[in-house]
């Protein structure tokens, strides 16, 4: 194994060791089914943790299997949804359950293509359910994740970047491809972006990776990222 690929091997490891040691509780990871990571990281989608566990609880009490939501009505579905917003990813979520049940049987498919066939699964989402609970080395990047690989290898530009995002992705796949348990960690990065390496004034003295950051050993850490760059404006 060679220096790069050993030092990608125990980030991974640390970044799962250190997940299963903090782990937030939240009821979709007490669930731990295929269901319920749909519907949580459904209503993930820009939508704040707080805000989504609570809606989340009473979602899973009313349509507690995917063969429920398949046939509830419509306007049921929008009710439950109330106060998340976005009511796009509700009809979503409502037509990947019957697609589920007419295509799948009422199984939740762990292939990556098949995931990404449902009605409002994107790559993160399918990502997300491929590694959580299939346990499939299939990477995710939002985000906080971008902002923790960025940070791990200096790499200055803004998540807005399409290359950027390309190489945030290949990243990503290439950890998660070293973890001993890809949900674990993906859920790690997740949990890391969000509570430790944020945006501003990140916690490196906490973080269970600081020693292989290049950000961190540059002391860059709050600059990287950048953000979006504007358009410029032209002086007249
Ligand atoms: Fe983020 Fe700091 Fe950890 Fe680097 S050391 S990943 S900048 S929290």
């Amino acid at each position: 194994m060679n220096e790069h690929r050993a030092l990608d091997r125990s980030r991974a490891l640390a970044i799962e060791d250190w997940f299963r040691a903090n782990a937030r509780d939240l009821p979709w990871r007490a669930a731990r089914s295929a269901y319920a990571g749909l519907v949580s990281e459904s209503m993930l989608q820009q939508t704040q943790v707080a805000r989504v566990v609570e809606r989340f609880t009473q979602f899973m009490a009313r349509f507690p299997t995917v063969h429920d939501l398949a046939a509830a009505d419509e306007q049921e579905v929008l009710a439950i949804w109330q106060g998340l917003g976005y009511y796009r990813r509700a009809r979503h979520l409502h037509q990947a359950a019957k697609a589920i049940v007419e295509e799948h049987d009422g199984v939740i498919p762990a292939d990556i293509n098949a995931l990404r066939a449902l009605p409002g699964v994107g790559r993160y989402t399918a990502g997300a359910i491929a590694s959580i609970i299939y346990h499939r080395p299939e990477p995710i990047v939002d985000g906080n994740v971008y902002r923790v690989l960025a940070r791990l290898d200096a790499q200055n530009k803004p998540a807005s970047d399409a290359e950027a995002q390309r190489w945030g992705w290949s990243r990503a796949s290439e950890l998660v491809q070293l973890a001993r348990d890809p949900g674990a960690f993906n859920e790690g990065m997740m949990e890391l972006g969000a509570t430790i390496c944020t945006p501003r004034a990140p916690a490196c003295s906490d973080c269970p990776v600081r020693a292989g950051c290049r950000a961190h050993a540059d002391g860059r850490a709050d600059v990287i990222p950048p953000p979006k760059q504007r358009a410029a404006v032209e002086a007249r």
